[in-house]
């Protein structure tokens, strides 16, 4: 079993009220072998919200090092300059604990989210400028040890 983004199962929970849905995932949904989830809704994000980068160096591993009294090398800004870290904090944390209490093999997560991407994301000029590096539930699952595939790289 594995979660999966669930913008990719066509859920609407993309940043603008959209989905990015995946035909070749509905066999392996239907099998019971997929768990929708969206992080960010996770984390309390209304949608449709703004879209948001990751701003700082490090990616989703930076922003989720966090030590007290230290200078954060990345956060989390929505396109209007709002701070919306937290909730990407919460939305990471809470797909963690659902990937364990399921025991999933791993997560399939739409590449390129400041959530869910795991080989790039957006610079955070919101110039749609790619760079490398990690979503913040991405960083996290890893760390966790979870493996990672993408809307390109399926684990089946
Ligand atoms: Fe899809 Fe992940 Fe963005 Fe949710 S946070 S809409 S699951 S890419």
């Amino acid at each position: 079993m594995y979660l999966v983004s669930a913008c990719l199962l066509g859920m609407k929970t993309r940043f603008d009220g959209g989905s990015n849905f995946l035909q070749e995932l509905v066999s392996f949904a239907r099998n019971g072998l997929l768990i929708p989830v969206c992080p960010e809704q996770l984390g309390g994000l209304s949608t449709p919200r703004l879209p948001a980068e990751i701003q700082g160096q490090g990616g989703g591993a930076a922003v989720l090092n966090r030590s007290p009294g230290e200078k954060q090398l990345a956060v989390v800004v929505n396109k209007e300059g709002d701070n919306v870290t937290e909730a990407f904090l919460k939305g990471a944390r809470e797909t963690l604990r659902l990937a364990r209490l399921m025991q999933v093999k791993g997560a399939i997560l739409k590449q390129g989210s400041p959530s869910c991407g795991s080989l790039y994301i957006y610079d955070g000029s919101f110039q749609k400028r790619k760079i490398e590096g990690m979503g913040v539930t991405a960083a996290l699952l890893a760390s966790g040890g979870f493996a990672l595939f993408d809307e390109f790289n399926l684990p089946f």
